[in-house]
């Protein structure tokens, strides 16, 4: 039987309707600076998709592109500035950076509390612990899209391909906030095919297009795809064989379509959440 297919575009509109009447009935103004360094295309979509919500949900939006050779002190500097910028309740660093701009460096200069992104090591000392104001985008719209599925979590098989800062780790922190039973993959498991044949809940993160392929499936999971990889054609493709894998699964993600559009409307729901707590 074939999966149902779990509609990201749907259910993320959905995010952002919330988002923009909250804003609408609590005169709240909310402010969202996203930063960009250079010109990587990928990176310039990802910034007008961001900047596209924003008018939606009635966030302001203030964007910084600077050029490829900005230096790291440039760069630092303007996050000093945004950090003491009051209409600016978000701040969001576009990666990757240049190679020559320390990632790590650039982050931890962001004010924990304008860190709707997540990444600041504050922020992921929060996750950890499960007392966190900002959820990291992109986890956070997988949790939600699983919970459409009306499949409860709590003692479910949940295997995560991918065990990276930004997707794989806080995803499993949150599936076992959630009470699933978690393993984490990533490229030294043995036998991996064996391991995620036991998932309920499979979320694919590993950045290699159709990875996933049907045999490494429990019929009825809920596959969950972050995967974005852009194929020679142009066309995007997710981590998931799709045309097998949804012959097996109970519920899957498509690519685009899936958690992209979540990720969006989630750093939507972040930059609300900012602009309430520093209103407090
Ligand atoms: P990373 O490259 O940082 O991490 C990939 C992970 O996959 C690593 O942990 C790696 O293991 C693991 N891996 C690689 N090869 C294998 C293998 N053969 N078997 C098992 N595990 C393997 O990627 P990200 O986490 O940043 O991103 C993952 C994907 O998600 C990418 O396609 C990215 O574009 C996409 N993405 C999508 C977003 C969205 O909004 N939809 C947002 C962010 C990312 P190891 O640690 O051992 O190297």
């Amino acid at each position: 039987m074939a999966a149902k297919i779990i509609d990201g575009k749907t259910i993320s509109a959905a995010v952002k309707e919330q988002v923009r009447a909250e804003i609408e009935r609590d005169r709240i103004k909310a402010g969202l600076a996203v930063v960009i360094v250079g010109d990587d295309p990928a990176s310039r979509v990802y910034v007008n998709n961001k900047k596209k919500a924003c008018e939606l949900c009635g966030i302001q939006s203030f964007e910084y592109a600077l050029p490829a050779e900005t230096s790291e002190e440039q760069l630092l500097e303007l996050v000093d500035t945004l950090n003491s910028d009051d209409k600016v309740n978000g701040i969001l660093v576009q990666l990757p950076l240049p190679k020559h701009l320390d990632e790590k460096k650039v982050i931890e200069r962001i004010s924990p509390l304008k860190d709707v992104d997540a990444f600041h090591e504050m922020n992921v000392g929060k996750i950890m612990i499960g007392n966190y104001a900002f959820l990291p985008c992109t986890p956070a719209g997988c949790m939600e899209l699983i919970r459409s599925t009306g499949v409860d979590i709590a003692g479910k098989e949940c295997v995560v391909i991918g065990r990276s800062n930004i997707v794989g780790k806080p995803m499993a922190m949150l599936l076992l906030h959630a009470n699933g039973t978690v393993t984490v993959c990533h490229s030294k498991t043995h036998d991996l095919p064996e391991v995620c044949r036991r998932a309920d809940i499979l979320i694919a993160a590993v950045g290699k297009p159709n990875f996933v392929t049907a045999d490494m499936v429990k019929p009825g999971a809920v596959v969950i795809d972050v995967g974005i990889n852009r194929m020679e054609n142009g066309k995007l493709c997710g981590d998931v064989k799709f045309d097998e894998v949804s012959e097996k699964a109970g519920f899957i993600t498509p690519v685009p379509g899936g958690v992209g559009p979540m990720t969006i409307a989630m750093l939507m729901r972040n930059t609300l959440t900012a602009a309430k707590i520093q209103a407090k």
